[in-house]
């Protein structure tokens, strides 16, 4: 028997001005995608922008409906918006936001399990870790440095299949 400790590590950043262009650049993105949420039953808004290795930013929004499972996150909106436009093109960094006029979020937002499972496959499959960078409506800023950081242990296709 032996105890193992997993570490994780993020950058916190007091405010915008900390970060560096890229990274701020997609965060205003992301804020962009607050925009097109559809979200009447939550009034929760999720804004994510997905930088491809090519350049290219696609966004995502919450989807949401009157029969609730069916609606979608803005993460995974984002990263099948990306698999559909640009094939094989590796995602290489993600930003997300929030906004709700109900109160204000002045921490970092953080995805839910399913998209942190959707990311991580997504980093495993293209053999090259996505950049995550998290806020609320305001405030502080987080960046993780692979999307394994928000899922230390996971559920992936070789647990699908029989090993011995
Ligand atoms: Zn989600």
């Amino acid at each position: 028997m032996k105890d193992i400790e997993i570490k994780v590590q993020l950058r916190e950043y007091e405010s915008e001005q900390e970060m560096n262009s890229e990274d701020l650049s997609l965060l205003l993105k992301a804020r962009e995608a607050l925009s097109y949420s559809y979200s009447p039953y939550s009034n929760f808004k999720v804004g994510a922008a997905a930088l491809l290795r090519n350049g290219e930013i696609i966004l995502g929004s919450n989807q949401e409906n009157a029969s609730f499972p069916a609606g979608i996150c803005a993460e995974r909106s984002a990263i099948y918006n990306a698999a559909h436009q640009f094939k094989g093109i590796p995602l290489i960094k993600m930003a997300i936001t929030v906004f709700t006029d109900d109160f204000e979020v002045s921490s970092p937002i953080a995805p839910c399990g399913v998209c942190r499972q959707v990311l991580l496959e997504t980093e495993l499959q293209q053999d090259q870790e996505i950049e995550i960078i998290l806020q609320g409506s305001k405030g502080k800023i987080y960046t993780l440095s692979s999307a394994r950081s928000l899922l230390p242990i996971y559920f992936f296709e070789k647990g699908l299949k029989k090993t011995n």
